[in-house]
C-alpha cells in the first residue's frame, strides 16, 4: 500500500513531488499489454494536472475499464463503474478521472439527487463531506475529511454516473 506523503511523494507522470492532496489523484490498475512496464505503478499517486495531459491517459483509463467491466457484479456505463463490495456500500468508479467514491448503499438516493440538482449540494457521509456541483465540463466533486480536502476533480461522463447510480440504487444483484 502506497501512501501520499505530502511534499516527498512523486508523481509517476513529471517526477515531482505532490504538493497538496488536493493536485494529487490515484491511478487505478492497467494492464501491462496496454501501458507498457508503467503498469506496475497502478494505485501510485499523480498530479491531476499530469494526468489530464497525459499520451497515455487514453489507453491507461480504457484498460482499467476492460479489466473492471470483466468483474463479475460490476455494473459499467462507458468508463463510469459500479459495484457493492459488502452490504453497507457501494464502489463507484470513474476510470477517466480517476476516482474512486466509497458511496453508503443508504445514501444512493441522495447522491443521484445531488447529481440531477442544477444547484450545488454537499452531503455528509460518515464525517466527510461531498460537495457535488453540476458544471459545463461534468460535477465537479469535492471531498472534505478532517476539515481537509481529500479531493477536488470533475467527472466529466455525468450522464454515465447517474446511470451506474441508479442501478446501483434499484438493483439488489449487484453484488
Ligand atoms: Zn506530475
Amino acid at each position: 500500500m502506497t501512501f501520499l506523503i505530502l511534499g516527498s511523494t512523486t508523481c509517476v507522470i513529471c517526477a515531482e513531488p505532490i504538493a497538496t492532496v488536493r493536485q494529487s489523484a490515484r491511478l487505478l490498475y492497467a494492464h501491462g499489454d496496454d501501458v507498457g512496464d508503467i503498469a506496475r505503478c497502478g494505485r501510485s499517486f499523480v498530479h491531476c494536472a499530469c494526468w489530464d495531459v497525459w499520451p497515455l491517459r487514453p489507453r491507461w483509463a480504457e484498460s482499467t475499464r476492460r479489466l473492471m467491466a470483466a468483474a463479475a457484479g460490476m455494473v459499467s456505463v462507458r468508463g463510469v463503474m459500479g459495484h457493492k463490495p459488502g452490504m453497507r456500500d457501494v464502489l463507484v468508479t470513474d476510470t477517466a478521472a480517476p476516482f474512486e467514491w466509497t458511496i453508503p448503499t443508504d445514501e444512493l438516493a441522495r447522491v443521484l439527487e445531488a447529481l440531477h440538482s442544477r444547484t450545488p449540494t454537499t452531503l455528509e457521509f460518515r464525517h466527510d463531506w461531498w460537495t457535488v456541483a453540476r458544471m459545463a465540463a461534468g460535477v465537479r466533486l469535492i471531498g472534505v475529511h478532517r476539515r481537509e480536502c481529500c479531493v477536488d476533480l470533475t467527472l466529466r461522463d455525468v450522464e454515465a454516473l447517474i446511470e451506474v447510480t441508479e442501478r446501483l440504487l434499484h438493483s439488489d444483484s449487484a453484488v
